[in-house]
């Protein structure tokens, strides 16, 4: 590894770190074929922090020779054994955390202590499928007395995951920690808008001591790196986190080429339900905490808050003042509790839907403007009365953009909860166990949360219904996502 390929990057401490800049493809960071690079952004202020290698068809053709060649020896490797070295990953990640932290901030926006505890959530996931490893096991079946049945729990061999931008942290284990306890090997692709903390964890694998060509990284580009893993004939299954634009294509694409079995976690426009018997103090610091955490660019952020008439105004004004309580700024100073929007894409976007909301007749309540400067600030923006079938009441915003709404009585507001073609997630404030459970039924998500919000844990299956997703991720449930049942069936 020379130097040239590597990349000094000063820490807002003052500390400086070392970034490979190149694909991890076969255990070796490497120059994409092409030779050429792109720059990656700090949304704080639109400087480049570096320039990273670029991966296109060619590269991804190298990293999944590499794959097959090392799924030859991998297949064999005990489930014990994966699981250690899944272990001295998580370890080797809690090590490092607060570089790897200060990375994540610097080039996706989030505040410091935000991405802190992503890591180490992070690495978590990654010891929960460690646990895992060694418990994957089928089922042994009589049909009549002349067969004995037995079932495998096979991997699907060379894998590949595509993550976005808003948590890359996670999305990386979370795709990597259960390919790996279901015994493949796994080419990730990080969005080209935050790759750097992906090269780091790639580098961390490697020291953990995974095979080459087991865990591979590629940055790069959708229609270019993307594109050429969702085509790839030798790739059996993939994993997608993003837009349902992109999920769609990748299902598509698999369509066309191999049939290559596809899991899908998409957008979503989540409704919360506040009661007229909640704690209206918990519930407005709860939303208004976990709606603005990392500005809203969060799948399962609610964004459609509906509050039951008789205590719209109290709860407006508390959620209100938590909200105008947040500060906005640099995602490392001190008493700042917001950080920029990821970049000047998704910065423009937020702020037509600001402009949306404003001409289809919504109130806004606080906010709607973005913050004079280099970086991608904007406030955090409250609309209440918004038309049930406006853009920033259908539309996934991914910004810090919420509609407050209200409702007189439970059957109307589960209706109009479930009223949107997505279904990731949906929560219910209430004192009243009963309602609570009822309610729980009714809404069409993968996730309820109650009294509660943006709690994701490895141990729970997480994952859409409707366009909000195929399959799930987390918990032992995503392990039916990174294996194939085989049916072994003996004469006796
Ligand atoms: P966003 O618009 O929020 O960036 P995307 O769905 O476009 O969401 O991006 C999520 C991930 O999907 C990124 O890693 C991106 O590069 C990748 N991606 C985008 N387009 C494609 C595509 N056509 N095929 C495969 N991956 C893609």
């Amino acid at each position: 590894m020379t130097f040239e390929d590597q990349v000094e990057v000063t820490l807002p401490t003052g500390e400086k770190t070392k970034i490979h800049t190149g694909l991890l493809i076969n255990g070796q960071f490497v120059k994409s074929k092409n030779g050429k690079k792109f720059p990656t952004v700090n949304p704080a202020n639109g400087q480049v922090i570096a320039e990273i290698y670029e991966a296109d068809k060619a590269d991804v053709d190298d990293a999944v020779q590499a794959a097959k060649a090392a799924y030859k020896t991998w297949r064999h490797v005990d489930g014990a054994e994966r699981g250690k070295l899944l272990s001295k990953f998580a370890d080797l990640m809690d090590a490092n955390a607060k570089t790897i932290a200060a990375i994540e901030t610097l080039d996706q926006g989030k505040l410091y202590g935000i991405s802190l505890f992503h890591t180490h959530a992070s690495a978590s996931t990654l010891r929960y499928y460690a646990g895992l490893s060694d418990k994957i096991h089928g089922k042994t079946m009589m049909d009549t007395n002349k067969f004995f049945n037995y079932t495998r729990h096979e991997p699907y061999g060379v894998t590949a995951g595509i993550i976005p931008w808003n948590y890359p942290l996670d999305m990386w284990t979370m795709k990597v920690g259960p390919a790996i306890a279901g015994g493949n090997v796994i080419i990730i692709k990080t969005s080209e808008k935050t790759p750097l903390t992906g090269l780091i964890l790639g580098a961390l694998a490697k020291e953990a001591g995974f095979p080459d060509g087991v865990i591979q990284v590629l940055s790069g580009f959708g229609p270019t790196c993307g594109q050429a893993l969702a085509e790839h004939p030798e790739i059996s299954k993939i994993a997608f986190t993003g837009s349902g634009r992109t999920g769609r294509r990748i299902l598509e694409t698999s369509a066309k080429s191999n049939l290559k079995k596809v899991s899908l976690e998409l957008g979503g426009k989540s409704p919360a339900l506040v009661f007229e018997d909640a704690d209206l103090d918990l519930a407005a610091n709860v939303l208004a905490g976990t709606f603005y955490y990392n500005n809203a660019q969060t799948c399962v952020a609610s964004s459609r808050i509906y509050v039951q008439k008789s205590v719209a105004d109290a709860f407006t004004q508390k959620f209100t003042a938590a909200a105008q309580a947040i500060k906005v700024g640099s995602p490392f100073a001190e008493g700042v509790t917001q950080g920029p929007i990821v970049d000047d894409l998704q910065f423009n976007q937020v702020l037509k839907y600001i402009d949306a909301g404003k001409q289809e007749g919504g109130k806004l309540v606080l906010g709607g403007n973005k913050i004079a400067g280099d970086g991608y600030f904007i406030e955090p923006t409250v609309f209440s009365n918004v038309p049930e079938t406006s853009k920033i009441m259908t539309e996934e915003i991914f910004g810090p953009v919420v509609c407050v709404n209200t409702f007189e009585t439970e059957e109307e507001v589960t209706e109009r909860a479930n009223n949107t073609t997505y279904g990731l997630a949906a929560g219910v404030f209430t004192k009243d166990l009963n309602r609570a459970v009822r309610v729980s039924s009714n809404l069409e998500a993968g996730t309820i949360w109650v009294n509660q919000w943006l709690n994701i844990t490895p141990q729970v299956p997480f994952g859409g219904y409707k366009e909000s997703g195929i399959g799930r991720e987390l918990g032992e449930d995503a392990l039916k996502e990174w294996t194939q049942i085989k049916s072994v069936k003996i004469a006796m």
